[in-house]
């Protein structure tokens, strides 16, 4: 791993640009702002694009990529075929009028004043291309037309700017045409996929889930024995003991959430707090292992793995012929689910439109997908008062939320967790306005950039985040980030450790459990994470 500049080191950002043209620039690779490229042998394992035949295992260095001697003609004919095939991306390559309103909303160019990170620029290497293969004025205008041919030096490009883009649609917000930088980088890294050019943090995690149930690759009794252990520290923590059902077949609800829930700290206090709230309430759930993964990588990937992956969670459905299903706290789970399973897979039939055994309320937002969100059945708990609270065992807490991209902008889930939380916590505070709900900066490390190789763009990248974070702990005592997603529970420990050192990050549901009232509980003296409630303080 590089080595990781200092905290004070990283705030000296260069924002001047380099002179001279962008398409006569060296790349300038440096260690710690990119991660290593996916193992043949994994790819072929998953039945995709292997290099295996062509090539050596080839790194961002290496001058000479040994591609096959067809590379060129297989990266324009899967261009060629997705802009037939996808409207959209015909359109943000031809729309942009480099106005540069998106310029400075990217995390990664505020954290690292690389120009090339604007998500305008991010955008061009593949435009670029675009106008010098496919369109008459790039064809005869040439670099007038801002055109260039593919090469490979722009092909390395390509693939180091395609990786450092989180695909959290911050810039489409400001854009006047509405064009979506993350459409462009998802179609990108589609086309790069083509080549076998991919990563291997996301390609393992998309293997061990085809063939284990979860990107962690935990086989089931190993998911199992991690829910278990977690058992035993309610028990001792909370004094009760329960257990939860698996695999069971005429359970009303399946409940799925990302294998980071179940291995990971924080994750697995999150965790914790699903087991809890559902043993309050008596709810008939099950777990299952085989679809023991939330999250959906195959959507960093390829449109077609994303679909391979994501069916695996309606079939387990299907099979054990729950009614709906419940989905934990996931960020791009949200938005696979919402913006792309139906037209996969075609309408869920074989599910019953959600409604909440408790409440009676009827998800109709839910109608087309079956499945709710965990904030949102929550919400709904505590606005009918179902749920016996106490939250003062959260008031050594000053907790500010962190709206995770994909529920929040690509999703519309903004008030849901913030109802929640101040129905559980009784200090609560908000993150400058231009920062947060619609405006969220990312962690950081999403779509599957959160490899510890990349740790220096993940702290670039997570430095917006974290200078509003100060802000709030600066002039509030805020020493708690509440969030929503697996990656974000991953992501942002090392920045904050980094940026904000006194802060913790937890899932909401684990601010939920805190606070319930357990029937039968013993002296609800430690918090799920086993520290004193009266005394304690977040871990940093
Ligand atoms: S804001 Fe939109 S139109 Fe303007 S430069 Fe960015 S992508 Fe292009
Ligand atoms: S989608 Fe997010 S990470 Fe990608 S260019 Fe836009 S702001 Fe940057």
């Amino acid at each position: 791993m590089a080595n990781i500049p200092k905290y004070y080191e990283s705030l000296n950002i260069d924002f001047k640009p380099p002179r001279g043209n962008w398409m006569d620039r060296p790349l300038n690779i440096k260690p710690g702002i990119y991660c290593y490229p996916a193992r043949p042998e994994v790819l072929k394992k998953a039945g995709m694009n292997d290099r295996s035949d062509w090539g050596k295992y080839w790194v961002i260095e290496d001058e000479d990529w040994e591609l096959p001697d067809d590379w060129k003609e297989r990266f324009l004919n899967k261009m060629r075929d997705m802009l037939g095939k996808y409207r959209t991306f015909k359109i943000y390559m031809d729309i942009c009028v480099r106005c540069g309103a998106c310029a400075d909303k990217c995390h990664y160019f505020l954290g690292s004043g690389d120009p090339m990170n604007m998500p305008v620029m991010r955008a061009e290497l593949l435009r670029s291309i675009y106008r010098g293969e496919f369109t008459k004025t790039g064809k005869i205008l040439g670099r007038l037309a801002g055109a260039r041919k593919l090469t490979k030096d722009a092909l390395r490009q390509l693939w180091y700017y395609m990786f450092q883009c989180s695909e959290c649609r911050r810039c489409s917000v400001f854009c006047p045409y509405g064009i979506d930088t993350a459409e462009i980088t998802i179609m990108g890294r589609e086309i790069m996929n083509e080549l076998g050019m991919n990563i291997a943090w996301i390609q393992e995690s998309v293997t061990k889930c085809l063939f284990t149930g979860n990107h962690l690759g935990l086989q089931p009794h190993t998911y199992k024995e991690c829910v278990d252990t977690m058992l035993m520290d309610i028990e001792d923590n909370v004094g009760i003991s329960f257990e939860p059902s698996w695999n069971r077949k005429g359970a009303e609800i399946l409940f799925v959430t990302p294998s980071g829930d179940v291995f990971a700290d924080p994750g697995i206090f999150t965790l914790a707090g699903y087991l809890l709230l559902f043993e309050h309430l008596g709810l008939d759930y099950t777990w299952s292992t085989y679809a023991s993964e939330g999250g959906d990588f195959g959507y960093f990937t390829a449109n077609e793995v994303a679909k391979r992956m994501n069916g695996k969670i309606y079939a387990e459905a299907k099979r054990l012929g729950v009614k709906w299903i419940l989905g934990g706290e996931c960020g791009h789970m949200w938005r696979v689910l919402n913006q792309y399973m139906t037209t996969w897979h075609g309408p869920i039939d074989f599910l019953e439109e959600p409604v909440s055994p408790i409440t009676g309320t009827k998800f109709e937002n839910a109608k087309a997908h079956k499945m709710v969100h965990i904030m949102e059945f929550t919400a709904d708990l505590i606005k009918h008062n179902k749920l016996k609270l106490d939250p003062s065992r959260n008031d050594r807490l000053k907790v500010t939320f962190h709206d995770s991209c994909n529920p929040s902008r690509g999703m519309g889930l903004f008030e849901e967790p913030r109802y929640v939380i101040k129905s559980v916590c009784n200090h609560f505070y908000e993150m400058p306005e231009n920062t947060i709900r619609e405006q969220t900066y990312c962690c950081g490390s999403g779509s599957g950039l959160n490899a510890s190789e990349n740790m220096e763009l993940r702290l670039r990248g997570g430095f917006p985040r974290q200078n509003a974070l100060r802000y709030v702990r600066e002039k509030y005592g805020v020493n708690m980030l509440a969030c929503i997603c697996a990656i974000d529970r991953a992501a942002l420990p090392p920045a904050a450790q980094y940026w904000n050192p006194d802060v913790g990050v937890c899932g909401v549901t684990e601010l939920v459990a805190n606070a319930l009232i357990m029937e039968g509980e013993g002296p609800r003296t430690h918090n799920l994470r086993g520290f004193e409630i009266a005394t304690w303080e977040p871990e940093p």
